[in-house]
């Protein structure tokens, strides 16, 4: 009997055949050779979990390229288990030689950090997202970069902040400055700061992508 099923899901059931025949036509052995050998990713990722900055789409890559944690506006806390798990795994097992945070311009999470915070009572789905970005929010309050303290100032005058137009450059700059407190977070944190990882030439990497990345700086 066959099963129902959404069209959404129609979507992913075709593209992962189409995926399958063209590893199968054109090229298997790579993906052969990770099945039978393991991994052993050049690039750790931390990205937004935003649909549109797909790593593997923005940067046209093939399995086994990156080992990936993605969140609400892709932030690394050594508190959160999940983002200090994943990177300390790839930074001290799989001796990755880059490690990637990448944001995007027109992140709802960062534009949400900008907006004035719902009054009570907040339900939980919102609680839990207001919660995340809260150090988001700290640096907005507190970044003297010219462009984040202007649109500070202009907010204040406001009853009620909406969430700002992707092109604002308060916005665009807070955005960066969200990527670069992660790296700070990330090369400060025991795992990396014990000197055995970057004696590997382990290399963190700031990307800040529209649609596709167009700015790379490295940052040690
Ligand atoms: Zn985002």
């Amino acid at each position: 009997m066959k099963r129902a099923t959404a069209p959404e899901m129609e979507v992913l059931l075709e593209g992962n055949k189409k995926f399958r025949e063209n590893v199968q036509a054109n090229d298997p052995e790579p993906l052969k050779k990770l099945t039978l050998d393991g991994q052993a990713p050049p690039f750790m990722f931390i990205g937004c979990s935003d649909s549109r900055v797909s790593e593997g789409t923005v940067f046209n890559a093939r399995p086994g390229t990156f080992f990936t944690e993605r969140n609400i506006a892709n932030q690394f806390h050594a508190t959160d288990a999940n983002a200090h798990s994943v990177m300390s795994y790839t930074a001290a097992e799989l001796g990755v030689k880059h490690i990637i945070v990448m944001g995007h311009y027109g992140c709802g999470g960062v534009a949400a950090a900008i907006a004035t915070p719902p009054s009570a009572p907040i339900d939980a789905a919102n609680g839990a997202v207001q919660n995340w970005i809260g150090p988001i929010r700290a640096i907005f309050q507190t970044s003297i970069r010219t462009e984040i303290v202007e649109l500070r100032e202009k907010n204040k005058l406001l009853a009620k902040v909406e969430e700002p137009e992707p092109q604002e450059p308060g916005f665009r700059a807070l955005v960066e400055e969200n990527v670069k407190a992660s790296v700070r977070r990330i090369a400060t944190d025991s795992v990396i700061a014990d000197g055995t990882c970057s004696q590997k030439g382990l290399l963190l990497i700031v990307v800040v992508s529209r649609t596709m990345p167009h700015s790379l700086a490295t940052q040690r």
